[in-house]
């Protein structure tokens, strides 16, 4: 079984339509994919209605939510999430607001460094989605600001950036209990970006909260960074995740579709938690 769990979509700061990733995992051959966006659930509902035309794709109705720490952050990954819980939508709502309100102020320190770029065009780039930096880096770019993406968070937004913006404070134990009450299965996401934090503290708060996995095939992980995180799930008895954090950015740099994958004792492992029927 090849299951892809981490993609984003226009609901965030994904290139694609939910309906394009869905048409792509298709293509490059996943039985099972999570739409994953960062404090968006508005990807979920028109991916699903693509998949049903389709029949062998099977959909995880997914979320990233993105909490701060001291000097890093911690996303938390909520799977199977009843996407009709009100108390989620409205939550997720205000995140996108006060993305909105940091994107602003990250617009206001980039023109007091000469680098202007208009707010409309952020907005655009957004299409109605979450609005993240990425959108930020893309203005900057047309703008001539820059010459690759990566170079906006290098010189600009990225968290030691003299544009950088920090969030309004969610606590990742919060966004663990917020998916956990929405029927939803917590999973720590990549978990080597957790700043100056000591993962196995990390892990044990969290586990009181709800987290039920630990995202370990990601992205450009290492085999010894794997393994690390491999025993680390078998220590604290948490589901091994993969995903690959697909957004589309076509930078030629980040990793693909279907590249990183899920194991499938590990899917079989999150429909049993959530009840629902194994493939
Ligand atoms: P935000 O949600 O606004 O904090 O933006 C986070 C997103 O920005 C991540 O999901 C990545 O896609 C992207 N990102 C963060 N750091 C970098 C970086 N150093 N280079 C390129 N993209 C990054
Ligand atoms: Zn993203
Ligand atoms: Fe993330
Ligand atoms: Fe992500």
């Amino acid at each position: 079984m090849r299951a892809d769990l981490h993609l984003h979509t226009t609901a965030s700061d994904g290139k694609l339509e939910p309906h394009e990733i869905v048409s792509l995992a298709i293509k490059v051959g996943l039985d099972v994919i999570s739409i994953t966006d960062h404090d968006s659930i508005d990807g979920v509902i028109p991916a699903l209605e693509t998949a049903r035309t389709f029949n062998s794709l099977r959909i995880i109705p997914g979320v990233e939510i993105s909490t701060d720490v001291p000097n890093g952050e911690i996303h938390i990954l909520g799977y199977f999430i009843d996407y009709t819980n009100d108390d989620l939508i409205q939550a997720l709502r205000e995140f996108r607001e006060a993305r909105e309100g940091r994107a602003l102020k990250m617009i206001a320190k980039l023109r007091n460094l000469g680098k202007e770029i208009k707010w409309g065009r952020v907005r655009e780039l957004a299409r109605g989605g979450s609005i993240g930096r990425p959108h930020i880096a893309q203005a900057l770019l047309e703008a001539g600001h820059i010459k690759t993406l990566s170079e906006a968070f290098e010189k600009y937004i990225g968290r030691q950036g003299p544009a950088y913006v920090e969030r309004k404070k969610l606590l990742p134990q919060e966004a663990v209990r917020l998916i956990a009450a929405a029927r939803g299965l917590p999973v720590l996401a990549h978990p080597t970006f957790t700043g100056d934090l000591n993962l196995d503290e990390v892990i044990i708060e969290l586990k009181n909260a709800g987290l039920v996995g630990i995202e370990v095939y990601y992205d450009k992980y290492t085999a010894v960074e794997i393994s690390r995180l491999e025993k680390v799930a078998e220590r604290y008895r948490l589901i091994s995740t993969g995903g690959s954090d697909y957004h589309a950015f076509n930078d030629g740099l980040e990793t693909m579709i279907g590249e990183a994958l899920t194991p499938s004792y590990s899917i079989e492992q999150l429909f049993l938690m959530a009840d629902n029927e194994v493939l």
